[in-house]
């Protein structure tokens, strides 16, 4: 690995960074930043929520180390250069760049937006780490609409390399400029993208698994069988209805329907046993069954899957 202290020195004025919300992608991307040499501000509502999120950052430190990867003092560093916060107002203070990753939640995340326009400096960057509300609309809630952007990055955030840069309507040359060239420093690879509804990531992702949901609900195969033809057959890493346990039921039909309804095309339609599996609590791996079921909800223990031809 490159020197993370010298990649972020390159980047002089980006030195103070801001995450706001510390689940899943928040601990992630806090990681990565620390890592690479800077000041990361991690916010959530509950001391609980951030104790344990520098578990899990700690913990994934220790797989690097284990690896080497990192050095055990890099790991030091890293967890040196992680503070928390409750209060948002003072985690995002000093911020040249914050980072929103909380729940996926369209009302929460404008809320979020106008405190931070007032909670922030002037000239700093918003972004946001969601999955599929539009920019331009998050951006609408503050003041600095050109200082606003997407920062789409992929789960688990040390591990993979993408971020999609989504740029809002009004989002400038410069902030996205800034943008691509800070996800470089990271040693990720940015791809640069218009925000329009999915984005690119979950536009192509998400009827590919809904087409796979349409193909078991009509018998067409079963579940073992879908996976299989798409892992072997266009090797895919893995099939795309163990994909959507993975992510979640939930989250999949939230976002076929912010498809559906921003694009008012019915291709986007949410296939009617998703709808079902999802209102009788079937999410996946977080709730132990889905496609398959899944001990306790340990995605290492795939029972069987739950649907035979
Ligand atoms: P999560 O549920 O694991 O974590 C969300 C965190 O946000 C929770 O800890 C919650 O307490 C916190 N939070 C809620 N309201 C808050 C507030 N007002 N201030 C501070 N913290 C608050 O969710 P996640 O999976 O990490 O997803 C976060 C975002 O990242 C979402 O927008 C999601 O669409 C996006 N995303 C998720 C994935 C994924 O694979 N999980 C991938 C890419 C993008």
């Amino acid at each position: 690995m490159k020197s993370a202290l010298y990649l972020a020195d390159k980047l002089r004025p980006m030195k103070n960074i801001a995450v706001i919300g510390s689940g899943t992608m928040g601990n992630g991307i806090a990681h990565v930043f620390a890592q690479y040499g800077y000041s990361v501000s991690l916010i959530d509502i509950s001391d609980e929520a951030l104790k344990k999120a520098i578990a899990t950052i700690e913990k994934n430190l220790d797989r690097q180390v284990g690896k080497q990867l990192i050095t055990a003092d890099a790991k030091r560093s890293s967890l040196e250069n992680i503070k928390t916060f409750t209060s948002t107002e003072q985690g995002v203070k000093n911020a040249d760049l914050v980072i929103e990753a909380a729940t996926e939640n369209a009302d929460l995340k404008l809320k979020i937006f106008k405190d931070l326009d007032g909670f922030c400096k002037p000239e700093a960057i918003l972004a946001s780490n969601t999955s599929s509300i539009s920019i331009t609309k998050i951006a609408a809630a503050t003041k600095r609409p050109d200082k606003v952007i997407g920062m789409h990055f992929m789960n688990p955030v040390p591990v993979m390399k993408l971020v999609e840069v989504i740029r809002g309507y009004n989002t400038s040359d410069g902030v996205t400029a800034t943008i691509m060239q800070l996800s470089r420093m990271l040693e990720k690879t940015p791809v640069e993208v218009n925000d329009y509804p999915g984005f690119v990531a979950n536009r192509i992702l998400m009827p590919m698994i809904n087409e796979a949901i349409h193909s078991l609900h009509e018998g067409v195969a079963g579940v073992e069988e879908i996976d299989t033809v798409m892992k072997l057959g266009m090797a895919h890493p893995m099939g795309p209805l163990q994909l959507a346990d993975f992510i979640g039921l939930d989250v999949c039909l939230f976002i076929l329907n912010v498809l559906h309804d921003g694009f008012g095309n019915p291709k986007y339609a949410p296939c009617p046993l998703l709808v079902n599996m999802v209102q009788a609590g079937h999410k996946g791996v977080k709730t132990g069954s889905g496609f398959y079921q899944y001990t306790a909800g340990n995605k290492e223990l795939v029972v069987a899957p739950r649907f035979k031809k």
